[in-house]
């Protein structure tokens, strides 16, 4: 708690936040309660402060007295209930403070206007004084300086109307005085210490909700920079296709579910031919602009269930799940023809785009990814030895 004290200090006196910034935002938390319980108690109380009209009618009878004190409890509950409705709808506890003390001063002074009108029943309206003050510190929710004020005025008016119009002895008065200094003490120390534990507890609210909007903000950074590592380690950079290690993962899980499900399996090499002259003589990075559309268009030639990456340079190797070694070869056919075909723009319009393609076929139960993969680099590099623009099929499922 003195921690508390130290980073959020309260005045003294007031029980308010030292900082400004932070009464206001304070104050601008609990406006629409405030609001609400104003109005509630003040239509309370005003209607019990004219309920004692009853109690006048037994004291005075049909008297002029009474008419008075009748004239002046409808002024106060009327007065009291045209001040609920405006800081119903416009009283902002924020802003207009003045408006939420109003009302204490309109029932305060009925009350020590009582005191000429009837002063032979001093003694119940001393307690109804004493309730009063606590009814205005504790029940009507308002600021402790507003509320001090407003409770002053009630005891030293009703205390002065008293010695005036009642004739009541030294010592009466003196009890008076001191009962109701008694209240006033009570009343204020107990609402400081409610108004500085209400603010403390929103603080500490306040503290946390930030703390909370810092977590979601980190969590979503740390989100997002785990998708972008996730992208950086499974994505290529310039083709979007899988990166080699990424492929392995894939591809040795389908060869894993074929193999569960004995299934065939096949997979491609696939090189760009002549690659090099394309960078050599439109540019690398008109170069790098062809390598992306191959890479587009093998993707697009693919069905959804085949997995696709970059192995390296113009390179590229696909993973062929529920594929026999004859639809492996339709399909790397229709990949050359396609690569072939692909319109380019008219300044390259004199290059022949071609792929030379290697297959290799799981064709036993312990197949490992990687022989697979070299069997099908060892029919690409057959087919660039006889001249390229071919698929060649791994003479290791040949000989099959
Ligand atoms: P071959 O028909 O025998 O495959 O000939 P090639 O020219 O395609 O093969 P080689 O291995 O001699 O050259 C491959 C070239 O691909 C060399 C390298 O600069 C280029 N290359 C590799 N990666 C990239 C890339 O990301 N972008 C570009 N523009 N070029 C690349
Ligand atoms: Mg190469
Ligand atoms: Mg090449």
């Amino acid at each position: 708690m003195s921690s508390l004290k130290t980073q959020y200090p309260v005045h003294w006196l007031t029980g308010q936040l030292c900082e400004d910034s932070r009464e206001t935002m304070y104050r601008q938390s609990i406006k629409t309660r405030i609001r609400l319980e104003t109005c509630v108690s003040l239509i309370v109380s005003s209607l019990i402060f004219g309920m004692f009209a009853i109690a006048d009618y037994y004291l005075l009878g049909l008297s002029r007295e009474y008419y008075l004190l009748l004239t002046m409890r409808i002024v106060v509950v009327s007065l009291c209930l045209l001040l609920a409705v405006i800081i119903w709808r416009w009283g902002s506890y924020s802003r207009r403070v003045w408006l939420h003390a109003l009302p204490l001063w309109i029932l305060a002074t009925g009350i020590i206007l009582i005191v000429p009108l009837r002063p032979e029943s001093l003694s119940t309206q001393v307690t109804a004084v004493a309730v009063a003050t606590m009814a205005f510190y504790l029940l009507i929710p308002n600021l402790l300086t507003v509320v001090t004020v407003a409770s002053l005025y009630l005891s030293i008016g009703f205390v002065g109307s008293a010695i005036a119009f009642a004739e009541v002895e030294p010592m009466v008065m003196l009890r008076i005085a001191l009962l109701l200094i008694m209240t006033n003490a009570v009343g204020f120390f107990a609402l400081l210490r409610l108004e500085s534990l209400q603010r403390h507890q929103f603080m500490l609210l306040h503290e946390e909700r930030v703390h909370n909007q810092q977590l979601v903000a980190e969590i979503a950074h740390r989100k997002s920079l785990e998708l972008k590592l996730r992208m950086i380690a499974e994505r290529d950079a310039l083709t979007g296709l899988n990166t080699r290690g990424h492929f392995m993962t894939r591809a040795q899980e389908l060869l894993q579910q074929s193999i569960v499900n004995k299934t065939p399996f096949s997979v491609f090499m696939v090189d760009v031919d002549h690659f090099k002259s394309i960078n050599d003589t439109w540019g690398h990075s008109r170069g790098d602009e062809v390598l992306t559309r191959i890479a587009q268009v093998c993707a697009h030639s693919l069905r959804p269930t085949d997995v696709i990456g970059r192995f390296g340079g113009e390179e590229f190797m696909v993973a062929l799940p529920d594929t026999t070694a004859d639809d492996a070869y339709v399909v790397a056919e229709r990949l050359k023809k396609r690569v072939a075909e692909l319109p380019l723009s008219d300044d390259m319009s004199q290059l022949c785009l071609s792929v030379t393609i290697g297959i290799a076929v799981a064709h036993t139960e312990e197949t490992e990814l990687e022989s697979l993969l070299t069997q099908a680099d060892q029919a690409l590099y057959e087919g660039k030895r006889d001249g390229r623009n071919q698929v060649v099929m791994s003479q290791v499922e040949a000989e099959e």
